[in-house]
């Protein structure tokens, strides 16, 4: 299986090249070049796999210049073990046709984990096998949550360093301290003063500085990324849609071959472009449902085929999708322009310099066809909070709230009770104020680890322990630096 740019298919890659590039020369992003097929018999053998077994069957389809034996080892050392729950991404009845699909059970409560546990060991293989023996510097900017789930899936994974920096004043405070306590002998982590922004951007300025580059040629280091953008962060996230349906299947609650819905709480497009995947191999999907909060850019899209970042930016109870500029969302568009590379490239023109782009009807109708998008305001992500709480006895996750609201706007509107499937993206306890006001509004409590004690009191769940040992835990890696000063605290850390 091969990979092109969705800016230039004249560039052809293998899947060990695009993950280790991340991003193409052109500013394209790798997708594969054919999708393989999902038959109905065979989605019956997935069925009575393990999630590991289920991973090495469907990754080894897409990353074809690995061995068998290597995708069986990065798929066991990342889901095997003790890093997740008993059970990877299980899924559970809510009520009537909704289903929870968890995928918040690893090591840091958030459904970034099920791909950042395993692109380490896809990257260092990767690098084997295009880059020689060379060390892997990941630099990563992140606003919270993919700091920390880099952080623990780059920890300690040999040939690999990873240096994280955050806004300092910019995450709340578990995040912060999820990330100042960080254990690990290849890990740093440092926080700018400035905002997300102006970290990204020197974070960028230091991917492309030239003069580093040779200096860490010379040391045989090179620079890579962790973002949702590498398609090693994108394909193990195919695995648990198509598991989740066999296991829909596996308990009875749908026949083979019955046609599902899935929801999902959207940022970046990553999560949701991985469901459409598997919709395109072959599972039975028919409507994927985009749930989008107060940035509500991607309803807008959907809804009229206008793609428009000229619009105030909120910050919101549900952060990890406080978005403007959707990156994934390019693949889904190659796809759609029936692969033209020409017309991805003049849309991606638009965005940049005029800050919009409109896509033709035929594109429109085509998104429309797979596709529903619907938002959430925030006094709805509080109010489904709530109310799932008090008919359900279940405690939901301001981000699968958003994912549950529009859902049900969806079958208030098209009368559609197919079985749905609605991503759970998070623990309830990493975003426990905004939960407890929820629940129990004007509580007055500020400090986050009673915030968590009481919500589990309330709900009768346990707080995370990997939460709970925060409390705890002296901090280790408190470096500050402005954001002038990143570029020093690089080279310092790679010794360079
Ligand atoms: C990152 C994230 C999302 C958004 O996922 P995308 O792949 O960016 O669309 C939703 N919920 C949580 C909790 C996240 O961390």
């Amino acid at each position: 299986m091969m990979y092109v740019s969705t800016r230039d298919k004249s560039v052809r890659v293998s899947a060990a090249q695009a993950i280790t590039q991340g991003i193409s020369a052109d500013g394209g992003l790798f997708v594969p070049e054919s999708l393989p097929a999902l038959t109905p018999e065979r989605i019956q053998k997935l069925a009575s796999m393990s999630y590991i077994e289920r991973a090495c069957d469907i990754l080894g389809d897409f990353l074809t210049d690995f061995s068998p034996g290597e995708v069986r080892s990065c798929a066991e050392a990342a889901y095997g073990g003790n890093k997740f729950g008993p059970e990877i991404a299980p899924i559970s009845r809510l009520n009537g046709n909704t289903y929870l699909l968890e995928l918040w059970h690893g090591p840091t409560c958030a459904f970034k984990d099920m791909a950042l546990q395993i692109l380490p060991h896809l990257l260092t293989r990767s690098a084997q096998k295009t880059a020689g023996d060379k060390q892997i510097a990941i630099l990563v900017a992140t606003s919270g949550d993919t700091g920390k789930a880099a952080l623990e899936g780059f920890r300690d994974v040999p040939g690999t360093r990873i240096i994280v920096f955050y806004p300092r004043d910019g995450v709340s405070n578990i995040q912060k301290l999820q990330m100042t306590t960080q254990r690990g002998g290849n890990v740093a982590v440092c926080g700018v003063e400035g905002n997300f922004d102006d970290t990204q951007t020197a974070v960028k300025a230091i991917f492309t500085d030239k003069s580093l580059h040779a200096a860490l040629e010379q040391k045989n280091i090179m620079f890579s990324s962790a973002n949702s953008i590498n398609w090693g962060r994108l394909v193990p996230q195919i695995v648990y849609y198509i598991g989740a349906y066999c296991d829909l299947a596996k308990n009875g609650e749908i026949a083979p071959g019955d046609p599902v819905n899935i929801a999902v709480p959207t940022g970046n497009f990553g999560n949701i472009l991985a469901a459409y995947y598997a919709k395109r191999m072959g599972l039975p999907v028919a409507r994927l449902i985009c749930a989008s909060n107060r940035n509500n850019v991607l309803t807008d899209f959907i809804r009229t085929g206008r793609y428009d970042k000229r619009r105030e930016f909120f910050a919101t109870a549900s952060p990890s999708m406080d978005i403007l500029i959707s990156s994934n969302l390019e693949r889904l568009l190659f796809d759609l322009v029936g692969r033209d590379d020409a017309a991805v490239r003049e849309l991606m023109r638009s965005l940049a310099e005029e800050g919009f782009y409109d896509v033709p009807d035929s594109v429109r109708a085509a998104l429309g066809e797979s596709f529903w998008g619907g938002f959430c305001t925030e006094e709805e992500t509080a109010a489904t909070i709530r109310e799932t709480f008090d008919k359900y006895s279940y405690l939901c996750d301001t981000h699968t709230a958003v994912g549950l609201k529009v859902r049900g706007d969806y079958l208030d509107e098209t009368g559609d009770d197919t079985k749905t499937i609605v991503a759970s993206t998070a623990s309830p306890f990493k975003f426990a104020g905004s939960i407890l006001e929820a629940v129990r509004p004007g509580s007055g409590i500020r400090d986050e680890f009673r915030q968590a004690r009481l919500l589990a009191e309330i709900s009768g769940m346990d707080v995370p322990p990997q939460i709970l040992e925060l409390e705890s835990m002296p901090p280790r890696l408190g470096d500050c630096c402005g954001k002038e000063d990143m570029r020093r605290f690089v080279c310092e850390q790679l010794g360079i």
